[in-house]
């Protein structure tokens, strides 16, 4: 089974414990507005561009099949996402996203962070976009690593099929489960998807065996207010399997990425998280009952 990653990144530290290495599947059914990793939104591969890195040479217009590589890409149509222009391009301005891997090749890489790995009590963390929506190559990479005893998480928005869900649960050893909000119409506006399947598929989960670590990600204007921190709160404090609840406060650090054909229109503009914000949020949810981790 081959997987579609768009990246792989050493030595995480924030996807779980210890030095990690984090596999980011690409292809997600959500549409969060504040969204970080938009390359990791549709499950193809595709050609990214930052038009300002561009120094004019017209060597991409010379290599493209279709003749005109900026006509070929504008909208992504007529592009075959060849790669010859990313290859050529002297500014870096063009980059093939995605990238298609064995379970081998992938273990490979994997394997040499095994070091770190043993050292710091890490692993691999399998992210996105959401794995879960490569489910065979995600199942097929965690009994790799269960053969390998490298520790392995998954790192879930939760909207999945409830039978692949607890599959890949009790083939995993940590869940990096994320709760964005508890109201239906508020999630489904702000991220494209109804909450009830993720929230179901979290009471599934929560009885165990598998560790579940919430990741609360807190988005000024969507989910800070008193009510919903508070509901979401006396939600996880009775769940047996949630051993961590972080907030993760919404930065800005990391938007600007490529263009990219199929880029929704740009997302409002959003104030950072200010210190006292995130410590209010956290007063709110331990006073539901929840231990709270800053990350
Ligand atoms: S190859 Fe790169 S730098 Fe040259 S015209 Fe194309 S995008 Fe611009
Ligand atoms: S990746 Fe697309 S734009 Fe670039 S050379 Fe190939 S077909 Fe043309």
């Amino acid at each position: 089974v081959n997987g579609l990653c768009f990246n792989i990144q050493r030595f995480s530290i924030h996807d779980g414990p210890g030095i990690r290495t984090t596999v980011f599947l690409k292809g997600c059914p959500l549409h969060c507005f504040w969204c970080h990793n938009p390359e990791g939104l549709a499950p193809v591969l595709q050609l990214g561009i930052i038009e300002g890195r561009c120094v004019s040479c017209n060597g991409c217009g010379q290599l493209c099949p279709g003749g005109d590589s900026l006509k070929a890409s504008s909208d992504g149509t007529d592009c075959t996402v060849c790669g010859r222009c990313a290859d050529f391009c002297p500014a870096d301005a063009r980059k093939v996203l995605g990238e298609w891997i064995t379970v081998a090749d992938l273990m490979a890489r994997i394997e040499r962070d095994t070091v770190f790995h043993h050292q710091s009590g890490g692993g691999v963390t399998f992210s996105g976009g959401e794995p879960l929506l490569q489910h065979e190559f995600l199942l097929a990479c965690l009994a790799a690593c269960r053969e390998a005893e490298i520790h392995s998480a998954v790192d879930t928005s939760g909207y999945a099929d409830r039978e692949v869900m607890l599959k890949v649960a009790s083939r995993t050893d940590l869940l990096l489960f994320d709760l964005k909000h508890v109201d239906d119409e508020q999630h489904r506006q702000f991220t494209g998807v109804p909450v009830a399947p993720i929230l179901e598929n979290l009471r599934a989960l929560s009885g165990g065996p598998t560790d579940i670590w919430i990741r609360i990600p807190l988005i000024p204007g969507f989910n800070d207010d008193h009510n919903t921190l508070s509901t979401m709160g006396r939600l996880l404090a009775g769940m047996k399997a949630v051993t961590t609840v972080s907030l993760l406060p919404y930065h800005k650090l990391g938007t600007a990425k490529y263009r990219l054909p199929t880029a929704r229109p740009t997302p409002p503009e959003l104030p950072e998280v200010s210190p006292e914000l995130l410590a209010q949020a956290q007063t709110v949810l331990i006073e539901a009952g929840v231990s709270v981790t800053s990350m």
